[in-house]
């Protein structure tokens, strides 16, 4: 089972949900946070981690001994990162997509493998819960070969929760692409709804089963709930505006290790979202 948290913008306690479930699980549980240009969920799961790995990602170089300046690399390159003029080919590592496809048409085999570093993957432990991240490079904007990267260590065998960066672009795409189910999270502000709807239609694109956490509920209106119950979508759980949680996030704390009893809460969500999925199955 693989179950992407998502939400349209940061903020709104996408890894808040994702920890409190993790660690409410009573079985084997991979959380892979795939929000590398800021990952935080280490510091609420309090993970040790014992192995780094580092990233690489193709970039193109040139042998200009073999190079006829034909232009097809050029042609063929949607990103811009690699330009061929009267007798040089410059190269722009970091607009780069590692897509390959220079390398692919050049027909003199000019173009040769190279790297650039993107960032490191690390790995460890909380208690039962096998922990991932990715830490993308400082200056680095290609964050999703490095999420792509950590989605390797999915374990189809166990409950893989990741942690999506904010937002509906590339980066998130590449965190919920292959997920059996999306979990988004919101607010209940005409803010938090508009940002809702940008996630939903991005998760109805990928065709895959998804649910709703309202964060902070009672502490706006009921724009959201109206748009749910209007798209058929399942709100799955509500958090409440609660002073003891939001002092709780600031100390770095989860929601059960103030409140246990939430864990039965967060059981129950993963609950429904194994029903829906297996449903889902069935159909
Ligand atoms: S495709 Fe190959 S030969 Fe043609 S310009 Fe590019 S590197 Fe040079
Ligand atoms: S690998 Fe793809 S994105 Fe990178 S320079 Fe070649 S064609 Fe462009």
């Amino acid at each position: 089972m693989v179950i992407t948290i998502a939400s349209g913008k940061g903020g709104t306690g996408k890894t808040t949900v994702g920890v409190n479930m993790a660690v409410s699980l009573d079985k084997a549980v991979r959380f892979l946070d795939c929000d590398v240009e800021e990952p935080n969920a280490h510091l609420f799961l309090k993970a040790v981690i014992n192995e780094q790995t580092v990233v690489d990602t193709f970039v193109p170089e040139v042998d200009f001994t073999k190079c006829t300046y034909c232009g097809k690399c050029g042609e063929i390159c949607q990103f811009n990162a690699i330009a061929v003029l009267k007798d040089y080919v410059l190269t722009f590592p970091e607009l780069c997509h590692s897509c390959r496809g220079c390398l692919q048409v050049c027909p003199e085999k000019a173009v040769q493998e190279s790297s650039r570093e993107l960032g490191i993957i690390e790995q460890g432990r909380a208690g039962h819960v096998e922990f991932i991240h990715g830490r993308l490079r400082i200056g680095e904007a290609m964050s999703p070969p490095l999420i792509r990267a950590v989605k390797e260590r999915i374990d189809k065998g166990q409950i893989n929760i990741i942690d999506a960066p904010p937002g509906t672009s590339c980066p998130v795409i590449a965190a919920l692409k292959g997920a059996d189910f999306a979990l988004l999270v919101t607010e209940p502000t005409p803010f938090g709804l508009n940002d809702l709807i940008l996630a939903v239609e991005a998760v109805r694109a990928l065709k895959m089963p998804l649910g709703v956490v309202l964060n902070r509920a009672g502490n706006g209106d009921s724009g959201v709930q109206s748009y749910l119950a209007r798209e058929n979508i399942p709100l799955l759980l509500e958090i409440p505006m609660d002073r003891k949680i939001a002092e709780a996030y600031s100390r770095g704390q989860m929601i059960v290790d103030v409140m246990p009893e939430w864990k039965e809460k967060f059981r129950g969500l993963y609950q429904k979202i194994e029903g829906i999925v297996n449903r889902q199955g069935d159909t």
